[in-house]
């Protein structure tokens, strides 16, 4: 049943958020579900974020492999930027967990590390901004976002603690 389907939006402290990869919501949408991902590249607030032209250039080349991977492109139904720069949201078919995504992303993140050009889409006809682009900037990007997922990346937002709440803790989901 599509009972628990309209889980609210996290109340995220983004003072407590690291890069990894988060389950931002997850909606019902015709008898399935779609799951909004958090794909998180900066420490909110406390790092430089990513450079508005190579989020453009991360933005064409992920999307473009993701909607190219033999495993995962009917899933995928969005992947676009954050408005703060920080990350990129990815939204996918059905409930899947972080860490099943985990490696999709890598292999993008991957692929873009490795990119050569030309950046898929980067014209006139294609795109709305098409000399916004930054493609060694967004190669930087993807090579230390890739180690990132190997290495310490997380894949659950800490939950927000309400205090005074009767009965105990309260946690915000
Ligand atoms: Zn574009």
């Amino acid at each position: 049943m599509l009972k628990e389907n309209l889980i609210a939006s996290f109340q995220v402290d983004h003072t407590k958020i690291g890069p990894g990869i988060y389950v931002s919501r997850v909606d019902g949408v015709g008898g399935d579900f779609a799951t909004t991902f958090d794909v998180r590249m900066k420490t909110p607030n406390k790092e430089p974020a990513v450079h508005p032209n190579a989020m453009h250039t991360i933005e064409h080349v992920v999307a473009t492999f993701l909607r190219n991977d033999p495993e995962w492109k009917d899933r995928i139904v969005y992947w676009g930027p954050m408005g703060c720069l920080t990350g990129f949201y990815l939204i996918v078919k059905g409930r899947p967990d972080p860490r099943d995504v985990q490696p999709l992303v890598l292999r993008a993140f991957e692929h873009l590390r490795d990119c050569e050009g030309p950046v898929p889409g980067a014209t006139p006809v294609n795109c709305g901004n098409w000399l916004l682009h930054d493609l060694p900037m967004a190669k930087w990007e993807a090579a230390r976002y890739a180690e990132i997922l190997k290495t310490t990346a997380s894949y659950e937002y800490e939950k927000t603690e309400r205090p005074g709440t009767a009965g105990g803790a309260f946690y915000d989901s």
